[in-house]
Parts: structure tokens; C-alpha cells; sequence
């Protein structure tokens, strides 16, 4: 049994076990960058897992650990390798050149191309090639309690994810019953979708050895469709969304929930570090720990002063931690070769 009965306890647990073990029941043969609550305006993703190529991955970071967005892309992406008036380097964005002009300052105040003034033209320089870093975007829904019903509920999301093939792969992940997946479940799942159930122990919340044990009931299908789903469009939308989980990692829940506050905890959970409220003695959900909460309290200002406990406090401590392992995955990925 995951911790607290919030489906987000599940989700960030998925997220580790996808960070240490990803791909399920073989080795791992690229590295790997998790995210969490990821996706497009349509359809947000609980967890997304980036395979990479890792030269490509290497060379991801000279551009910075900053995601790129759209904007920026168009023009790093772009960007030529001797000096150029930026009209004539970049492709028509089909949108007014302006904002192609402020998307080179800051990519040029950014550091990820070069800038200079000729006349009254600017021109711009890459400094580097953008490298093709990402191989196969994989898709997970977290449903611990996956019942027939809730299968059929996630049915039309997880048809419309296999439609798009925005995603290589789709999954739903599950708490593991100890019994066979029904077969009435697998029937109301699409036939593309994986389903992979995860063993949980609960009284492991000390040992660094209790981490989730993953197993295939159900392999996917390749859903990136041949021809029309590979065109530059497509290839935009997805390193759109890889950027993002480059940028963002999947311990964004800080940033999103109110580590400031007096009640705000965060307990080991096997390998993952899990908030848990000691106001309400169990896990918080993401959308319960706002500012909004009637027992939400900040922190005494005294916590925060000269050093102590924690210097700047334990909410900007739990942030720093946070912060700090996300860069630190980020970097051991790099630098699997
Ligand atoms: S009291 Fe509310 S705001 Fe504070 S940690 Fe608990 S859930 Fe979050």
C-alpha cells in the first residue's frame, strides 16, 4: 500500500521507481529524465518518461539546465553557424517578426546563441548545434485503485493519447492486488495500452531498500504512427514537451504546494522523499496543501532567522533539497554513457 490514501503519494512513487528502473523487467539501455503532471492544453500526462540519446543528452547541456520554450526553440534550433541577420537565418515563424526579435534577446541574454548589432539589423550566431537528444517519449497514467470502472472511465483519455501518438508508449500503472489483472479490465483498456502494477511496501518507510517492484501485466504497442506523425510539427510539439520535463524534473511538487508552512514534511519512502502533514498525520494531497488550507500555518519567522534550524527556514530548506537531487538525477543521466 502506497502512503496516505492520495493517488498523489502514488504518483511521486511511480515517478522514482521510473527514475531508478525504467524500462520494466529489462535493462536499461539509454538514460532517463522523469516529469510528472506533463503534457499539452488537451491532456496532461501524471508522469512522463523521456528515453535519451546520450551524446545528444550531453550536448543538451550547453544550452543550460533552463527548459526552452517554443519561442526559444525556433530560434537555438535555428540559429545559423556563421553570422546572420536573424530574418534571413530563421524560417518564417508564421507570426509577426517581433516576437521572433524579443525570442532573440532572450535567447542571446540566456547565453544560447550569440547576438551582435550590425547597422540597424541584428544578427545572430549559434553556439553550438542543437542536438537531437530526445529518442522516445513514454506516457504514464497512475491509477492505483484500477478497477473495471475506472478502467472504463480512463478508456477515452487513453484512446485520444494513443491517437495523437504524441507519446511513444502509453502505460497505466496500478497498485498491485496480488491477483491476476481481470481479464474484463484488460478488455476495457485500448489493446495499445500497457498496464504495469506496482508492489508497494508500506512499512518500509525507513529502509532504502523498499522500493516499488514493477511488473509487465500488459506490453504496449509502439503508438508513433509511420509518415504523417513525423513530420516537423509533430517533432516541435513533442521537443516542446521534452523541454519542459528537462527543465522541470518531477519533484515540482514544491513549487506547487506550500513547503512553508509549519506542517509541512517530508518523509523517506524507500528511495523517494514523499511531503507528508503533521497537522492531518498523513499524506497531503498537491491540491489540499495550498494556501487555501484552514490548517495551512507559515512558518514562525524565527525559524527563518540567524541560521537556525535550517538557514533561510525548513520550507526554503525542503526547496533547496529538492532542487539539489533533481539537478543531481539530471546530471547522473548526462552522464551515463
Ligand atoms: S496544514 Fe495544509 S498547507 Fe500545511 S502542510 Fe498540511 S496540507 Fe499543507
Amino acid at each position: 500500500m502506497y502512503p496516505g490514501d492520495a493517488e498523489f503519494g502514488f504518483e511521486l512513487l511511480v515517478c522514482r521507481w521510473a527514475e531508478t528502473s525504467w524500462p520494466p523487467e529489462s535493462a536499461r539501455e539509454s538514460p532517463v529524465l522523469v516529469s510528472r503532471q506533463l503534457g499539452t492544453q488537451q491532456r496532461r500526462w501524471d508522469t512522463v518518461v523521456l528515453e535519451c540519446d546520450p551524446e545528444g543528452l550531453a550536448a543538451r547541456r550547453q544550452f543550460g539546465g533552463r527548459e526552452l520554450d517554443s519561442d526559444l526553440l525556433h530560434v537555438v534550433r535555428n540559429a545559423p553557424e556563421e553570422w546572420a541577420w536573424y530574418r534571413d537565418a530563421l524560417p518564417d515563424p508564421g507570426y509577426p517578426w517581433r516576437y521572433v526579435r524579443a525570442a532573440v534577446h532572450r535567447a542571446a541574454d540566456r547565453g544560447v546563441v550569440e547576438k551582435r548589432r550590425r547597422g540597424n539589423r541584428i544578427e545572430i550566431r549559434r553556439i553550438a548545434p542543437y542536438p537531437d537528444w530526445l529518442r522516445r517519449i513514454v506516457a504514464v497514467e497512475n491509477k492505483p485503485d484500477l478497477d473495471a470502472s475506472a478502467a472504463r472511465a480512463l478508456a477515452g483519455q487513453l484512446e485520444h493519447d494513443v491517437e495523437t501518438a504524441l507519446a511513444d508508449e502509453v502505460w497505466v500503472a496500478t497498485e498491485s492486488t496480488g491477483s491476476r489483472v481481470e481479464p474484463a479490465l484488460l478488455e476495457d483498456l485500448p489493446v495499445d495500452v500497457g498496464i504495469l502494477t506496482l508492489s508497494i511496501d508500506a512499512d518500509g518507510t525507513d529502509g532504502l531498500d523498499d522500493e516499488p517492484v514493477a511488473s509487465v501485466e500488459w506490453y504496449p504497442s509502439e503508438v508513433t504512427p509511420e509518415g504523417d506523425g513525423n513530420d516537423d510539427e509533430h517533432r516541435r510539439r513533442r521537443l516542446e514537451l521534452a523541454e519542459r520535463a528537462y527543465g522541470r524534473g518531477w519533484r515540482s511538487y514544491h513549487e506547487t504546494m506550500r513547503p512553508d508552512c509549519r506542517h509541512f514534511e517530508l518523509r523517506r519512502f524507500g528511495r523517494a522523499l514523499l511531503p507528508r502533514c503533521a497537522a492531518k498525520d498523513r499524506s497531503q494531497t498537491a491540491a489540499e496543501c495550498a494556501g487555501s488550507c484552514p490548517e495551512f500555518e507559515p512558518e514562525p519567522p524565527a525559524w527563518r532567522s540567524r541560521g537556525w534550524p535550517i538557514e533561510g527556514g525548513p520550507g526554503k530548506g525542503i526547496k533547496r533539497l529538492l532542487r539539489r537531487r533533481r539537478e543531481r538525477v539530471r546530471e547522473r543521466e548526462i552522464e551515463r554513457e
